[in-house]
């Protein structure tokens, strides 16, 4: 039985990043809490809880002798400040993509424009890229909810770096109504979901079985999932290399493998090697 991994699986550059660095603050000793929790994977958070790192719910938890971590969706200004005057050392591990999309808020908002931020206003990502424009930011989920905005003056219309093309390109066409002058339209999407997803697609259609790692809960690995679904009908989403059920095997000469965005390597490596040895 051959093992296949798609071209691109596992940790996204702004994940790997956020883990690098905590690690690197291990390394120096440092007591580290981290706002939220780090990564949306159950194995890598024991790991890391394994080795001191602890998950704390607002900046008011840190005190001196913390190092406290800004997790790669980013916080508020605010936020940020608060962990700074508390903590001994704020690593900010947001992730560059998002960054960027914070400072375009925060000109944007400087100059006395609106911000049109699409995407989901409950998401971290977008609270956090919401307080770089206060009093100029409007969220809106998709195209139907700019209906309900105030006319705009000289609009930017950014997304969540996950949103889908479509429903960003549709949001910023029905911005235009609303706006005094043309939108400044900056696709904010990041690539790392769809080229996951693409890789996948491409692989499923070549394997008998395909088994993606991820949180049963992640929506990006359920996505993941339902791309495999489409090719290959022996598909499962697994999140440890415990669920995989040889009778699921039977005959399969050739088995796909891919992970979703948060799900470390050492996992994958641990899935590839259990099928390595159950297909000898
Ligand atoms: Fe950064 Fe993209 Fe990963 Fe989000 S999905 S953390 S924007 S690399």
């Amino acid at each position: 039985m051959q093992v296949l991994l798609a071209e691109e699986y596992g940790f996204c550059f702004g994940v790997e990043r956020a883990v690098e660095m905590v690690e690197g603050a291990l390394a120096e000793g440092a007591n580290v809490r981290t706002l939220g929790p780090l990564i949306h994977n159950t194995q890598e958070i024991e790991r890391l809880e394994s080795k001191g790192v602890s998950t704390i719910d607002a900046p008011g938890e840190v005190s001196g002798g913390l190092t406290a971590v800004i997790r790669a969706h980013g916080v508020t200004p605010e936020v940020q400040r608060e962990l700074e005057e508390r903590a001994d050392r704020v690593i900010d591990a947001t992730c560059p993509f998002v960054t960027k999309v914070q400072k375009l808020a925060e000109r944007a908002a400087r100059e006395g424009r609106d911000v049109v931020v699409v995407g989901n206003p409950d998401h971290p990502e977008m609270i956090g890229v919401v307080g770089y424009a206060p009093g100029h930011s409007h969220v809106v989920r998709d195209a139907s909810e700019v209906a309900s905005l105030p006319p705009l003056h000289a609009p930017l219309v950014v997304s969540q770096t996950t949103l889908k093309l479509k429903t960003f390109l549709d949001a910023a066409d029905a911005v235009r109504a609303k706006a005094d002058s043309e939108p400044q339209i900056v696709n904010t999407i990041c690539s790392a979901t769809r080229d996951r997803q693409d890789a996948a697609r491409s692989l499923a259609g070549h394997v008998d079985a395909f088994y993606v790692i991820g949180g049963k809960h992640s929506s990006n690995s359920l996505k993941l999932l339902s791309v495999c679904k489409e090719q290959c009908a022996k598909s499962f989403l697994i999140e440890t290399p415990d669920e995989i059920n040889a009778e699921d095997l039977a005959g399969a000469a050739r088995v796909g493998v891919t992970a979703g965005a948060s799900t470390p390597n050492w996992l994958i490596e641990q899935v590839v090697a259990r099928l390595r040895g159950m297909g000898q």
